[in-house]
């Protein structure tokens, strides 16, 4: 289940002229992005390394000067999608230089990442491979496209000893009421369904000031809610201002202190990584909003154990439990797996029966799919296609119905809203709860981009 999300998109002025900047010709990029909301904001990071040397994003392909794909391939054989895009990427490319106009094409993301030369073997019409570390070379990759070198010369897929994030221009682009700061990348959890660990390489964590210093930088520019990214957020273990490590949870203290900023929310956290100044951030930060998204994949301690997850069934429970104290309005969502090798049916009872007991106001869920190079992929026996769609629908049938009885018990509560974006029908704006549900309200434009009680 790959969401396919375009990334936000700049109008371009539609005069057909193609005017000066300072540092050359504009010129237009298309970035397709793939995957999560990580790959969103590494989209957005792309075009602002970009932007200096002339390049504006635009929501289409056509008349693009440069292509990227930014791909992901946690849980799909993306692969083959995305060389058959490239197969349409191609004729665009050809049509391009018949009008005399050079189309640059790169792939980026996870499946640059593994399949690396592989790319420009098979497509050799692409002209640049960048990997989920190294993007912040991109101009200087495009520069050397664009002089002339070609193929594996331009193939950047290293774990380089600097950090990305060092590299990285300020945002180019206004940021939303609502916006993205990645606080850490990549993950050593070696869970052995992932892939994560081998694409995205060991985990690195930004230093506390420099988080501060983009907050800021948010929230000057009209940001409201800041939401924290990385492959597992509750992984942080960065810098702090005084030398020593700062946890997670001394970074959202820091970070709610930022005035004019009304909300904090973190996506993936992995249970093992709750600990005590996390529960305190929870009890003490009013700007900490009250949903959590807690990935348990299994509910069989035998299934826990074969996917190294490091942590059982009770102790999710015990988790969930103190998260709950500390923060009693908490909502919790979660990821799950079905069909891992050697799921039987009571292992996937154990799933059920989780569910049950936990409570979940959303959660995501998959059929397993093995992953090249992962533990899991070589191991177990696997389950029948089949039995995998069974107990994918019995699951999603209890999780939708909880998600229902959530929401229905928020009928007729008072909530805050912050109002993202135009509704469907005049008149009309649609807001996030702090339960992360979209609530269409009646209210004039100008409350876009704010917060309200409803
Ligand atoms: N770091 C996050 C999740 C990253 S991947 C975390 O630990 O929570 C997002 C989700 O994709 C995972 O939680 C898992 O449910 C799913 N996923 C990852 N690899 C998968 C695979 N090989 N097959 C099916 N689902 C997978
Ligand atoms: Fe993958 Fe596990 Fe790391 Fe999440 S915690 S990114 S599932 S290895």
């Amino acid at each position: 289940m790959t969401m396919m999300l375009s990334s936000d998109a700049k109008q371009q002025p539609d005069d057909g002229r193609k005017p000066k900047t300072g540092s050359g010709m504009r010129k237009k990029l298309y970035i397709r992005t793939y995957g999560s909301q990580m790959n969103v904001y590494d989209s957005q990071r792309m075009a602002d390394t970009l932007a200096p040397l002339g390049y504006e994003q635009g929501d289409t392909a056509d008349d693009a000067d440069l292509i990227l794909l930014n791909t992901c391939h946690i849980r799909e054989k993306a692969s083959e999608k995305v060389f058959s895009e490239l197969g349409r990427l191609r004729l665009l490319q050809e049509a391009a230089a018949a009008e005399g106009r050079r189309l640059l094409i790169g792939v980026a993301g996870c499946v640059a990442q593994a399949e690396g030369e592989d790319i420009v073997r098979r497509a050799p019409q692409v002209d640049l491979v960048v990997g989920p570390q190294t993007y912040h070379r991109l101009p200087d990759l495009v520069a050397r496209a664009l002089g002339g070198e070609s193929g594996r010369d331009l193939i950047d897929i290293d774990f380089p000893s600097e950090s990305i994030f060092d590299f990285l221009p300020e945002e180019a682009t206004a940021p939303g009421a609502a916006a993205f700061l990645s606080v850490q990348e990549g993950c050593d959890k070696f869970c052995s369904f992932c892939v994560v660990p081998y694409t995205r390489g060991a985990e690195v964590s930004r230093p506390v000031k420099d988080l501060v210093a983009e907050a800021r930088r948010l929230v000057r520019r009209g940001t409201l809610e800041i939401t924290l990214l990385g492959q597992n957020v509750t992984a942080y273990h960065g810098e702090g201002p005084d030398g020593s490590e700062w946890g997670l949870g001394r970074l959202l203290e820091r970070l709610s202190e930022i005035e004019g900023l009304a909300r904090l929310r973190y996506p993936t956290s992995h249970p093992r990584d709750v600990d005590e100044e996390l529960l305190a951030a929870r009890r003490a930060l009013d700007k900490l909003m009250p949903f959590l998204h807690l990935p348990v994949q299994s509910g069989s301690d035998r299934i826990l154990a074969a996917m190294n997850r490091k942590h059982d069934s009770a102790f999710y429970h015990r988790i969930s439990e103190r998260l709950r104290t500390a923060q009693p309005d908490l909502a919790l969502s979660s990821d799950f797996i079905v069909g891992f090798p050697g799921e039987s049916d009571q292992d996937f009872a154990a799933t059920l029966r989780l569910v049950t007991e936990i409570g979940y106001a959303q959660a995501y869920s998959f059929k397993y799919s093995p992953r090249p190079g992962t533990p899991a992929a070589s191991a177990g026996a696997a389950v029948p296609e089949e039995v995998k769609d069974e107990r994918l629908a019995m699951l999603q049938q209890l999780l939708n119905e909880q998600q229902t009885a959530f929401n229905r018990a928020t009928v007729g509560k008072k909530m805050e809203l912050l109002l993202e974006r135009p509704g469907k029908h005049p008149g009309q704006l649609i807001g996030r709860s702090p339960w992360m549900q979209s609530v269409v309200v009646q209210a004039p434009q100008r409350l876009l981009d704010k917060t309200i009680e409803v």
